[in-house]
């Protein structure tokens, strides 16, 4: 599911930023080679305009200078006097086949020209004067393009055709090599743009899979916790039944204590679901934290003294300021590092509850609210797993009302206070968990 989700993002990110760079890079490819060809033909125009106006002051045409033309322009000259083909070149002996085709070709092509083209190329059709036609022209015999001039011009008396060809083989040989390059460059863009699209879509998807992983876990943990007193409750129903009542007496004891746990435990899901949605109120207001901690310690002195723990307070001499915190909410955290210390410390154990106010000039100061017992204490592997929900370390796994939500739900509380809660070990060998309240 994850995976496929993934691929369908990094189809659809790679894909849309594709077409984006491809359709750019294809305006971009259109604009430059339409320029291209205009300024080659623009400079083929003025190179004509040059030669034409150097056959001009020619009294005799040589055909030296032309064939000099010929070779510097990379050009094709055709002379035609009055029509027939003149001294000079290919066309009268020594010319093959194909250029006379292609000197054909180049008149017919010139000839069907609309004469506004010819006006607007030569500027006069008059045969008296000298003008020039530059056109385009693309060649069936040879399969290639030309451009192609045709030149008008006067000498003693008789009217000379000059017809100038240049091949658009190298501009053309340019073009697809640029266009080669730019499907390379758009081919190395849509592999690296997929790479990091893989990479970027994982990424933003793995909070949400992990969540998703945890809400998993959540369900299967809850659904493994409430299967059991559920089981018992069922159980219990069934022996119920043909007992006298003193028996039955004893298994609705039963059935009642299997409810509240699961009462209690369902309402311990309710709470960090509520967190989970963001639905986790707290309601701050300045506290004295010392009156707090004295109330949770004696509601929990009758509890330690029932399994022969001796139980310590240490609070500052100095009055600590009021603490802006949810009394209720710092209270329950109390109750359930002490909850805790009490069940995973052996009898005749020590536990010790402590208040401690601290600020540093510069900055503001804290609280730090702390429970450190001599009991069984936590492995350093499971010092990182304890605040997860439902984890439990394998040796505390058989003690009855334990769901392993417990620091979960005090993480959340405190977290909620922009405070921080961590645990490490005791001077005596058991564990010391520390809250810290910011004021
Ligand atoms: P539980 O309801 O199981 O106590 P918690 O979330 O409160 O769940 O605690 C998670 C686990 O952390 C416990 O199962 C226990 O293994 C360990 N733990 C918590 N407090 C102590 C402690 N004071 N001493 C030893 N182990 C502790």
């Amino acid at each position: 599911m994850y995976k496929k989700v993934h691929l369908r993002l990094t189809v659809l990110c790679s894909g849309i930023t594709a077409v984006i760079m491809v359709t750019m890079s294809l305006c971009y490819l259109y604009v430059s080679e339409t320029g291209l060809y205009r300024n080659h033909f623009n400079s083929f125009k003025n190179h004509i305009s040059t030669i034409t106006a150097n056959l001009e002051q020619q009294s005799v045409i040589s055909m030296e200078w032309l064939s000099k033309m010929e070779a510097q322009g990379n050009y094709t000259f055709f002379v035609l006097d009055n029509g027939i083909p003149f001294l000079y070149n290919q066309v009268s002996k020594d010319a093959d086949a194909s250029q006379k085709t292609l000197l054909a070709e180049s008149l017919e092509a010139y000839e069907h020209m609309g004469a506004s083209q010819k006006e607007m190329n030569g500027k006069e059709l008059s045969p008296y004067v000298s003008y020039h036609t530059e056109f385009e022209f693309s060649s069936s015999s040879s399969g290639e393009d030309y451009y192609s001039s045709v030149i008008h011009i006067e000498k003693n008396s008789s009217l000379l055709q000059i017809i100038v060809l240049s091949s658009l083989k190298t501009l053309k040989r340019q073009i697809s090599h640029q266009r080669i390059r730019f499907l390379l460059i758009d081919l190395a863009a849509v592999v690296a743009l997929s790479f990091f699209s893989w990479i970027f879509t994982g990424r933003l998807l793995k909070p949400i899979w992990e969540n998703q992983q945890k809400q998993v876990q959540f369900v299967a943990s809850a659904s493994h916790e409430l299967r059991t007193p559920l089981a018992v409750i069922l159980s219990c129903v069934e022996c119920c039944k043909n007992r006298d009542v003193k028996q039955q007496d004893k298994f609705l004891k039963i059935i009642k204590q299997e409810s509240l746990r699961m009462s209690s435990l369902v309402n311990d899901m309710l709470l960090l679901s509520g967190s989970d949605n963001h639905r986790f109120s707290i309601s701050k207001k300045p506290v004295e934290l010392d009156t707090l901690l004295m109330n949770t310690y004696e509601s929990f002195e009758s509890l330690a003294r029932e399994k022969s723990l001796s139980i310590s307070m240490d609070l500052p001499e100095n009055i600590p300021p009021l603490c802006p915190c949810d009394p209720d909410r710092i209270q329950q955290v109390i109750s359930i590092l002490l909850h805790n210390a009490v069940s995973y410390t052996p009898e005749s154990g020590k536990i010790n509850l402590s208040l401690s106010y601290r600020k540093s000039p510069l900055e503001k100061g804290s609280f730090f609210i702390s429970v450190s017992d001599n009991g069984i204490g936590i492995s350093d592997e499971d010092k990182k797993k304890i605040f997860d929900r439902f984890y439990r370390a394998e040796k505390s796994r058989t003690s009855k009302g334990h769901f392993g939500l417990g620091l979960s739900i005090a993480w959340e509380i405190v977290n909620a206070h922009q405070g921080s809660i961590s645990v490490k070990d005791s001077e005596t060998g058991g564990s010391l968990f520390t809250v810290v309240l910011p004021e």
